[in-house]
């Protein structure tokens, strides 16, 4: 298939199941006008998340990697009224947008941004005993997969739904030795998880991984 074809079904599946939004539309366009990388969730896969963060009845979600906040306010929809996303994010511009994009949405009293590498947070929440997530969305750099997902793992319960984007990178990962192959072998094969991989459309095929922590 050529990715006109795969750009021309995702756009398919996005006008039958996504209405526009302007609250979506305006952190986009603020997030781009601040030059900000253009490395969101597709419209379609915002549709996912916030399906799947509402079927898991989270009311703790944590986030790796806010952006500008677009996947985030997803989230933070999905969430009930005294529900919580803590979304974390190594860059400080990054996260300015992402605070006046939360407050556009109307969804800043739920959202706690927590600025610096995501590692060292993650590490302190451990330290802290933060209390467990009931949804993870890894999102940050790729090559600090395997590490967000031990921490991840320290923080969920049995139930806890851990999600990864950007697992398939247009199928990159089919070379031996690729380092988001090596991620999904772990994530496959770890016995606190049971999950799979759901390919996604957009301009080239790319995909999440979805999993629930067995214990
Ligand atoms: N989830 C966002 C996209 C995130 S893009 C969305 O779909 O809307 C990846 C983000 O991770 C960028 O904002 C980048 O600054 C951030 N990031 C990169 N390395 C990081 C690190 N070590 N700790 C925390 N955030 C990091
Ligand atoms: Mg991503």
């Amino acid at each position: 298939m050529n990715d006109e074809l795969l750009a021309r079904i995702d756009a398919y599946v996005e006008g039958l199941f996504v209405e526009g939004d302007p609250v979506l539309s305006a952190a986009l366009e603020d997030s781009k006008n601040a030059g900000l990388p253009e490395i969101q969730i597709s419209p379609n896969q915002g549709k996912l998340l916030r399906l799947l963060a509402e079927l898991s009845g989270a009311r703790r979600i944590l986030e790796i990697g806010t952006l500008g906040g677009y996947s985030g306010i997803h989230f933070a929809r999905a969430l009930p009224d005294d529900g919580t996303l803590v979304s974390l994010e190594l860059d400080e511009r990054h996260a300015e947008v992402a605070r006046k994009n939360f407050e556009r949405a109307g969804i800043y009293e739920k959202v706690e941004i927590r600025v610096g590498d995501a590692k060292e947070t993650l590490r302190g929440m451990v330290e802290h005993g933060e209390e467990r997530f009931d949804l993870v969305f890894i999102d940050a750099e790729k090559e600090g997969y395997l590490t967000y997902l031990d921490l991840s793992l320290e923080l969920s319960r049995p139930g806890t739904l851990i999600i990864a984007d950007n697992v398939i990178r247009g199928g990159s990962v089919l070379e031996e030795g690729d380092n988001m192959g090596n991620f999904n072998e772990m994530f496959a094969s770890h016995d606190r998880l049971d999950g799979i991989i759901l390919p996604l459309l957009r301009e080239g095929v790319d995909g999440v991984a979805i999993a629930r922590v067995r214990w």
